[in-house]
């Protein structure tokens, strides 16, 4: 595998371009693939974030002068030059549950043999991923599953936190996203709006942009959610912290105001070896937007992967079995 690390972003809209942004600052990783739903753009030497800016929001990675390609099926085109990187981010909508994991089945079709990290939410769609463990480990792929902010650096912390206690009682995350516009982040908005009483991810994932429209006017923008299908239950199960039922997940999006309504925070109760009752809680500053605690830790977690490739390592883990390193 290459010193500085080639990164390919499956799925260039809300958080794969600040993706780009966050990667500007990485010495030993580099932007080198981009696809979205118009195409793809591909250049080994690098793809700046300035030079993803200079198509507007909406528009396609196709467009970019020299480097960009129209296509239909932009992931299967970059999946034929899988060897042009070593790590893959996916930041696709997963709409319906079973999306992301049948590109996980082309990629491990692909040949690709490097490392692939996701920021999946729902815990049906973690679960088919950890279905696949014995296809990605036969692959050559380490795959880490939900290292996004929650499922995934709330999750991670969870894992930690709980080792203060001989039992765990009860984990429960609370999210406040603020986001001034849900065109910057479609899919993150529609799955949240999947969450809602009378609505599910086959629903939405039918729903015009208009309806969607009017789903949040009717709100003033505001998402309320609770008892979320997220999947920090299942991942703090398999690390053998909690059991599921015993994880809660809810928060507050508003999506026509980039200022947080809430703190973010996860809350970690349980009894240490002493029998006192207690609970360890971690907030994040509020001044750290959706994206900052999405992609930092998914680029962490792939740090992570790629140390363990080296070591031979392939298969699935989840970001609660292992901790992110700091790729500078
Ligand atoms: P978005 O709608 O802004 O962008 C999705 C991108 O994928 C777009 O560029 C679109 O063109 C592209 N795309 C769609 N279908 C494609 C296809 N078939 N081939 C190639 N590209 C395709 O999405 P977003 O709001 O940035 O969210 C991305 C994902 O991140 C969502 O699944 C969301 O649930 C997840 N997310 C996770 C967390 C977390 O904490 N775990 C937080 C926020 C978002």
């Amino acid at each position: 595998m290459r010193e500085i690390k080639h990164i390919a972003i499956f799925g260039a809209g809300g958080l794969g371009r600040n993706m780009a942004k966050l990667l500007g600052h990485k010495k030993t990783m580099r932007l080198v693939a981009a696809c979205d739903s118009g195409g793809y753009a591909l250049c080994p030497t690098g793809i700046s974030a300035e030079t993803l800016d200079l198509i507007p929001p909406g528009a396609s990675v196709a467009d970019l002068a020299g480097i960009g390609v129209a296509s239909l099926d932009g992931i299967g085109d970059l999946l034929l030059c899988h060897e042009q990187y070593d790590g893959i981010f996916l930041s696709l909508p997963n709409l319906p549950n079973e999306f992301i994991p049948q590109i996980v089945q082309r990629i491990a079709d692909s040949g690709f043999k490097g490392v692939v990290v996701d920021a999946l939410k729902r815990t049906r769609a973690v679960e088919m991923i950890l279905g696949m463990r014995e296809t990605l480990q036969k692959a050559g792929i380490t795959y880490i599953t939900g290292a996004g902010a929650t499922p995934g650096l709330l999750t991670a912390a969870a894992a930690l936190a709980a080792q203060s206690f001989v039992e765990v009682e009860s984990v429960d995350v609370y999210f406040g996203v603020g986001i001034a516009n849900w065109d910057s982040y479609r899919a993150t908005v529609r799955e949240d709006i999947a969450h809602m009483d009378g609505f599910n991810v086959e629903r939405v994932a039918q729903m015009s942009d208009e309806e969607v429209n009017a789903e949040l006017d009717k709100r003033n923008g505001i998402l309320e959610l609770v008892n979320m299908e997220h999947a920090d239950d299942i991942m703090l199960e398999v690390a053998g912290v909690v059991g599921r039922e015993k994880v809660r997940v809810g928060g507050i999006v508003d999506t026509r105001n980039p200022k947080k309504p809430v703190s973010t925070n996860v809350k970690i109760t349980g009894i240490t070896f002493d029998g006192k009752r207690s609970s360890n809680t971690f907030i994040l500053g509020d001044e750290t937007s959706m994206a900052a605690n999405v992609n930092g830790p998914a680029l962490g977690y792939m740090k992570t992967a790629f140390w363990m490739n080296q070591q031979g390592i392939s298969g699935v883990y989840t970001s609660a079995e292992l901790m992110p390193r700091f790729p500078h």
